[in-house]
């Protein structure tokens, strides 16, 4: 049903009127996320700005039964901020201030509607790091990086969002505001909330502060590449390097289809004549930064890599990283419709995987670009189609299943960083089992029995 004009006027009390949408070229912007083939126009769309607005605009939803999808920049690839039909977007971006960096205690305070990289940047300033660093980090928000648990280029040392929050300003479903967390490193009182609401993808609360954890900035840093003749040579470079007990920043993986996209769209000087590339950062203290990087190159040396090529300085390594950096957007170019996911295998099956993605590709007569986080397990097969043609859509489908079932088989998951969304629903119930699922759906019942808060998200 559409929103009545009783609770647009009321929005428009809480937020302002120019900060409620209702018109329809407004609305097309607010009506898909970065996951393709996906789009539903919204009721209206509120930009808040301030946690009393939130907690009124959700108390007024609840009151009336209106659908609310949280938002961020809408850079989400698994349609968790697709609206569902007459719903409220409800768009935090213009919660952007920065109100704490705390050098005594390490710490940032942030509203949700900050970006990833203006909080690697505040961090910088103070001479501290912040490492999640998502590909898309220059317009995702904080809030939805938590609301993800959002990883990035630098997982494999560092972690993933989740390792730095360490607290949170939560507004419930009843429009109830919950702080979760403080500055302690340590802090077991009670169930860790804050675990809960990160990952949550919008469907337990909106939030609206984050307190990050903040460590300092590596001293040093090395970039090189390696380029191999074929993937298991690159995939074999990798067991080793984590066997030789060198635990690299970052450790990403292309295949032949993506270094040919990079290349015709960045010219980085990529050789064109090999099936894999291995980008490989190391970073800390100089002495033993040069020393992992010698070791690095002889181990892609060993395994038989055709180039190894070791930055000079921080231009070329930029140079460098942008072959990884870029992998999205220059695959996106060739195709109508890029479908980009993140199956994710133990890094032992990473070979046996990016084989059975090729012979998938092969079998439904497909175009796959493969990408990834190498040193996490975590995959980027990158569909390059087209959604107007149903029979091509219909293939990628069954590619996509196979592709899932055949991870979760090598003791893998659906998901690694982009979540569930709408894109993988269909794949947790047999991913999670039934108690998992269970106590989920209970968890969310419990914080939201209307259901108000991003509906068919995760699971219906
Ligand atoms: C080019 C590109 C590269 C990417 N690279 C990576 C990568 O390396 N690693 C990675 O993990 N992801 C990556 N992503 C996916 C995406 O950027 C992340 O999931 C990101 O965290 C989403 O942030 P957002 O602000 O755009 O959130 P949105 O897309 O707006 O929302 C994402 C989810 O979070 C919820 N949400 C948003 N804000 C809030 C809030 N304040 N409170 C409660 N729920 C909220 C939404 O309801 C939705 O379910 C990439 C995407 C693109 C397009």
């Amino acid at each position: 049903m559409p929103l009545s004009s009783s609770i647009l006027s009321e929005l428009r009390r809480i937020v302002g009127p120019g900060d409620v949408l209702t018109e329809k070229e407004d609305l097309i912007a607010y009506s898909f996320d970065g996951t393709a083939a996906l789009r539903q126009m919204p009721g209206c769309v509120v930009l808040a700005a301030t946690t009393a607005q939130v907690s009124s605009v959700l108390r007024l939803a609840q009151e009336t039964g209106t659908a609310v999808v949280p938002r961020g920049s809408g850079t989400g690839l698994s349609g968790g901020s697709l609206p569902s039909p007459d719903c409220i977007v409800f768009c935090l971006a213009k919660m952007d201030k920065l109100l704490e960096v705390d050098r005594a205690n390490l710490t940032l305070l942030a509203e949700a509607g900050v970006t990833t990289a203006e909080v690697a940047e505040a961090a910088g300033a103070a001479g501290l790091f912040y490492p999640p660093d998502p590909g898309s980090m220059k317009s995702s928000t904080l809030g939805g990086n938590v609301a993800e648990n959002s990883g990035g280029l630098r997982g494999l040392k560092y972690g993933v969002t989740r390792n730095y929050v360490l607290g949170l300003e939560v507004v419930l479903p009843d429009g109830e505001v919950l702080w979760t967390g403080n500055k302690c490193v340590k802090d077991v009182a009670g169930y860790s909330l804050r675990d809960l609401f990160i990952g949550s993808e919008g469907t337990l609360g909106v939030i609206t502060k984050v307190l990050l954890k903040l460590i300092p900035k590596p001293a040093a840093k090395r970039t090189l590449i390696a380029t191999f003749a074929r993937m298991d040579q690159a995939a074999q470079t990798v067991s080793d390097i984590i066997a030789a007990r060198i635990i690299p920043c970052t450790l990403e993986f292309l295949d032949r289809t993506t270094i040919r996209c990079v290349e015709d769209f960045a010219r980085v000087g990529l050789p064109l004549d090999c099936e894999a590339l291995l980008l490989m950062e190391t970073d800390g203290h100089p002495a033993a930064v040069e020393e992992e990087a010698a070791r690095m190159a002889e181990l892609a040396r060993a395994n038989g890599a055709a180039q190894v090529l070791v930055a000079r300085d921080e231009a070329e390594a930029d140079r460098l990283a942008s072959a990884r950096r870029g992998a999205f957007s220059a695959l996106a170019r060739v195709a109508p419709t890029t479908i980009l996911e993140d199956a994710t295998v133990p890094r032992s099956q990473l070979a046996n995987m990016v084989r059975f993605i090729a012979g998938a590709a092969a079998k439904y007569r497909l175009r796959i670009g493969t990408f990834g986080h190498f040193g996490d397990g975590n995959l980027h097969p990158t569909f390059l189609t087209n959604e107007l043609d149903a029979d091509e859509m219909r293939r990628v489908e069954q590619a996509f299943k196979e592709i899932f079932d055949e991870a979760v088989r090598l003791g893998g998951t659906i998901t690694g960083e982009h979540g569930v969304g709408v894109s993988k629903k269909a794949f947790l119930p047999q991913f999670a089992g039934g108690a998992q699922m269970r106590v989920m759906r209970e968890l969310r019942r419990a914080l939201d029995p209307k259901g108000i808060l991003n509906p068919g998200k995760m699971f219906d």
